[in-house]
């Protein structure tokens, strides 16, 4: 396809003219519209008012699509304990395929092609199977629980096996669009051998990699530190998880040693400012970690603690935040929190993804600026971090293929797939309050 329009290439690059145009599951061209429609006339074209790199969500929790609303105004460990964690052991397999396939409706329709997704410790096929169906790319893993888990507490061998059981079966599944990431919840949920083996399996299998949340909250690095006697980073440094296939969410609460870590294993942090604002945890210390190097990407967290999945927002509040944490109104700029939407997610998932380039998957989204908020748009880069919404996408490509145009999907229906969450989520509501 020869998709035109003002071309947002990556967080430099601007075609106020461009094209870009796409042949399979790859770009093959980025440029001028006229020599591109020279150079490719064949293909078929479609215009959008702005064209730009799928953007990448690296930290979400699909599954939790269904609790959007259940635990406002709590802090995160009773949010979690009390209201999330019983959500999740409510779910049957058909409910957690709805709430992934949600979720991901969510995602595509305001411009995310690709995900890490922290699915439950339970029925994890439904969402790749979700996840394979709809057309997205992702990161996903079942999440490891074995210390403190409630009702969702797994014994650690069979914890461990069911994740090699759907590495085996899922990761590089659906033409490579979806692979594995080892997912402990957190190291409050985790055994030192749980944690240990995530890092075992992560390093049997190409390109498997490791996810899990970090340093989010005073109350868990305490949790941690009494158990450990060290700070939550060191503590997952020492059990071996750090390094270039690691991705933290959060990182709200580290000190110089941590960051340190951080930047000398060259692990990612996923800046989560919405989840981050929503739970009072803090201000991740976006700009520090910049400076130093790491890599920083952009995730929305979970319905349930945001309570919306656009990336869009999220990139407004990453600038924001940045900006009042300092004081500093040049902080954290509109092209480096695009970049930390594509270009680091990409770093942080292990898809060549985040930038229109030759050679690069076909994951690209075009947009509308039809609004009276959208207009005018003198700089498209700073329309995207600081005017554009999620309902500004009008089309979204993954690996080549459209699979939202325009309000439609192209594999679910999803006037359909909201009706049953609706009912799904009533059921499961009804059921966590009769135990109240
Ligand atoms: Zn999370």
């Amino acid at each position: 396809m020869r998709l035109t329009g003002t071309v947002v290439a990556d967080s430099d690059t601007v075609y106020e003219d461009g094209a870009v145009v796409t042949s399979g599951d790859e770009i093959v061209a980025v440029g001028d519209r006229k020599r591109l429609a020279q150079q490719y006339p064949d293909h078929d074209s479609r215009s959008f008012d702005i064209v730009a790199p799928g953007l990448v969500g690296s930290h979400v929790h699909s599954v939790q699509s269904l609790g959007r609303g259940i635990a406002d105004d709590e802090a995160l460990l009773d949010w979690l304990f009390d209201h999330v964690l019983p959500m999740e052991a409510a779910m049957d397999a058909e409910q957690m395929r709805t709430a992934a396939t949600l979720g991901y409706m969510e995602c595509l329709a305001s411009g995310v092609t690709t995900v890490v997704d922290h699915l439950s410790v339970a029925h994890a096929d439904q969402a790749f199977e979700a996840a394979g169906e709809i057309g997205i790319r992702g990161l996903l893993g079942k999440v490891l629980m074995d210390h403190d888990a409630g009702a969702l507490q797994e014994d650690t061998d069979a914890a461990l096996a069911e994740s090699e059981r759907l590495i085996e079966r899922y990761h590089g599944a659906f033409d490579d669009r979806i692979r594995y990431a080892v997912t402990p919840r957190f190291a409050v949920s985790c055994t030192e051998r749980c944690l240990r083996g995530a890092r075992d399996l992560a390093d049997a299998y190409d390109d498997v990699r490791i996810h899990t949340h970090a340093s989010e909250n005073h109350d868990e690095i305490q949790t941690v530190e009494d158990r450990t006697g060290m700070r939550n980073v060191e503590w997952l440094d020492e059990v071996g998880l750090t390094g270039p296939d690691v991705t933290l969410a959060h990182c709200v609460w580290t000190d110089e040693t941590e960051r340190a870590i951080l930047a000398e294993t060259d692990t990612t942090v996923v800046h989560c400012p919405s989840s981050n604002m929503k739970l009072a945890s803090g201000i991740a210390p976006v700009e520090g970690y910049l400076q130093r190097g790491i890599t920083v990407a952009l995730g929305n967290d979970g319905p349930p603690c945001n309570n919306t999945l656009d990336p869009f927002t999220e990139m407004r509040q990453a600038a924001l935040l940045a900006k009042v944490d300092g004081l500093d109104a040049t902080a954290l700029p509109a092209a480096t929190v695009f970049r930390m939407a594509t270009e680091h997610g990409g770093q942080a998932t292990g898809f060549d993804v985040g930038a229109l380039a030759p050679g690069r998957p076909a994951d690209v989204i075009g947009l509308a600026t039809d609004t009276a908020r959208s207009t005018p748009v003198h700089d498209p880069l700073s329309h995207l971090v600081f005017a554009a919404h999620g309902d500004d996408v009008r089309f979204t490509m993954v690996d080549g293929e459209v699979v939202y145009d325009d309000g439609s999907f192209a594999h679910v229906d999803g006037d359909a797939v909201r009706a049953d969450a609706r009912r799904h989520a009533d059921s499961i509501y009804a059921e966590i309050s009769s135990k109240d």
